[in-house]
């Protein structure tokens, strides 16, 4: 089931989101929502929040992309489900890279971020996962866990001239 990503305006992407206690019949339903909502929109990570639900949940998925010349603009990045997910340590060393997101419609624009991240999180059965990497997952990673602290990624680009007009196909974060 397709469900509503919610936009800026609303409230509840300013929470700070509540930690999955048991992971029930009703949050894998729910965590499947977040697929099949993913999957209908150009981007590479949902997190619950964006979906009204104030859970520590995200998912990234990127099915790669490359532009007319063939150049690789996201790399593939298999389906990933994080609860809980926690960024145990990051790289002094920063990136920068457009980032856009569902709840932010129509812009996007450049943020500095760690280049690596150490998360750890549960998977969908409850089994602690660790993942450590740079690169796309790292971006992606960080830009869903601050939907988990009720952070936008407009938040970190101090300069809003530097925000710029989203084609409509544009593949964003999410
Ligand atoms: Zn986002």
């Amino acid at each position: 089931m397709i469900l509503t990503i919610i936009t800026q305006e609303n409230k509840g992407l300013r929470k700070k989101s509540e930690p999955v206690e048991t992971i029930t019949p009703e949050i894998v339903q729910f965590i499947n929502n977040m697929i099949d909502t993913l999957r209908s929109k150009p981007g590479l990570g949902l997190a619950a929040p964006q979906v009204g639900k104030n859970l520590r949940i995200i998912i990234i998925e990127s099915r790669g992309s490359k532009d007319e010349e063939g150049n690789i603009i996201y790399e593939n990045i298999p389906l990933t489900i994080l609860i809980n997910p926690e960024i145990v340590k990051f790289s002094k060393e920063k990136v920068e890279m457009d980032e856009g997101c569902f709840s932010v419609p129509n812009i996007f624009g450049p943020v500095s971020r760690p280049k690596k991240v150490k998360v750890v999180a549960k998977d969908i059965k409850g089994k602690k996962i660790l993942i450590n990497t740079g690169g796309l997952l790292a971006r992606v990673m960080q830009h869903e866990i601050d939907h988990l602290n009720g952070v936008l990624f407009i938040d970190l680009i101090p300069d809003k001239s530097k925000l710029k007009e989203l084609k409509t196909d544009q593949e964003i974060q999410g």
